[in-house]
């Protein structure tokens, strides 16, 4: 028997259909980047506000030059999973590196900071256990709560409160609990109470799991967004992402030996996988070299956010990430078309990435960004909301 083609062409030009009636279809658009902060868009340079790259170590000469070397000395892919003949030494000495920058006994590395979520919670729960999971929490913390099998419970945003009674009241039908929340949300730029989570989960048994894609590089010295918090809240699972702040590619969890030394016999995503490359290592690795000795270049993405903040009397964010929040999904995408037009790339957000009614332009800010660019398009955005 042969499968009818056409039939599959037809479900998927159906399923594009409906996505476009809900306003739903998304098209990836082609953007070069000319250097830390302008991009090519449309055959137009524009000023790149939307980027995850805060301290502009995608482009630095050192970052590159690494990645080169790395290159040229290793080749350019790993050509097998870690646990066969892509083990590269410099991806262990990284991992000892970021244990060491975290302050925790080891860490494990994955393909991206998507593919740690995807592993970490499966190799940790299972159908005998119940995650917490904060609402506005990244899509792949839900992903790999999903694929755990656990009974999923879904906490209103940054609401300790609801986390201490769900606890209270159902902790003890389960085998295990974890906690799942980012440090940083990378829709409003908001900290979570880490250390109130911390308190909460260690009292009822229950393991905590903290997104830090957002805090990296960025908060408490470069270390993180529990640096910010003292005493330093007791976090488990510290996970992060080597694809924003550091500028090049990976994910990383920082934990004890133990639980390391588990997601290297049980992590799915780990164990099936390539290596990352030689290049993207290295990058990271002198990218890490740079957060460690310059905490002036990783305190200088929030205090930019700050005086943009404070040019359009917004509340002064916690964070790189500024929501500049207009309601419904029109306004939004007209702001941003207005703003290309002034040669500033900030990108729409509409829901259901965002609540309805919420729908917003994110502006995130880089070391890289002048403060004169960043004063012109606080001034280039008010203009564009008084009309
Ligand atoms: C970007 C992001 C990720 C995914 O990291 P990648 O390395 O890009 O796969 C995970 N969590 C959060 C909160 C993020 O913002």
């Amino acid at each position: 028997m042969t499968s009818d083609p056409t039939s599959l062409d037809t479900f998927a030009s159906q399923k594009l259909h409906t996505l476009e009636q809900r306003k739903l279809r998304r098209s990836p658009r082609e953007c070069t980047a000319l250097d830390a902060v302008r991009v090519m868009m449309d055959s137009r340079e524009l000023i790149n506000f939307c980027s995850n790259d805060y301290l502009g170590l995608a482009h630095h000469p050192q970052v590159k030059e690494a990645a080169a070397r790395a290159a040229l000395d290793n080749g350019a892919g790993a050509g097998a999973s870690r646990l066969v003949t892509g083990g590269h030494a410099r991806l262990f000495a990284l991992e000892k590196r970021l244990a060491a920058f975290k302050g925790t006994q080891d860490c494990v590395i994955f393909g991206s900071g998507y593919m740690a979520n995807m592993a970490i919670t499966p190799a940790l729960a299972g159908p005998d256990d119940i995650v917490f999971i904060d609402e506005r929490a990244h899509a792949c913390l839900f992903s790999g709560a999903q694929l755990s099998r656990a009974t999923l419970d879904v906490l209103p945003h940054n609401d300790t409160d609801a986390l201490a009674d769900r606890l209270d009241r159902k902790r003890r039908a389960y085998r295990h609990a974890l906690v799942l929340v980012d440090s940083v949300y990378s829709m409003d730029g908001d900290l979570a109470p880490l250390d109130v989570y911390a308190r909460i989960s260690a009292r009822h048994e229950a393991w905590l799991l903290v997104d830090d894609a957002h805090g990296l590089g960025v908060l408490g010295n470069g270390r993180g967004a529990a640096e910010t918090f003292t005493p330093k809240p007791d976090i488990p699972l510290q996970m992060g992402t080597l694809s924003k702040a550091l500028g090049s590619y990976g994910g990383y969890l920082c934990a004890s030996h133990e639980v390391c030394e588990l997601m290297r016999s049980r992590a799915r995503p780990l164990i099936y996988t390539t290596a990352l490359p030689p290049a993207v290592i290295a990058a990271a690795e002198e990218a890490l070299t740079l957060v460690e000795t310059d905490p002036e270049l990783c305190a200088r993405p929030l205090q930019l956010a700050r005086l943009f903040a404070a040019e359009l009397g917004l509340d002064e964010p916690q964070s790189p990430i500024v929501p500049v929040i207009l309601g419904d999904a029109e306004t939004a995408l007209a702001a941003s078309d207005k703003l290309r037009e002034d040669g500033y790339l900030v990108m729409a957000i509409r829901p259901p990435t965002v609540a309805e009614g919420t729908a917003r332009l994110r502006v995130t800010f880089s070391a890289a960004h002048s403060e004169e660019s960043v004063k012109s398009l606080a001034a280039s955005l008010k203009h564009i909301i008084q009309d």
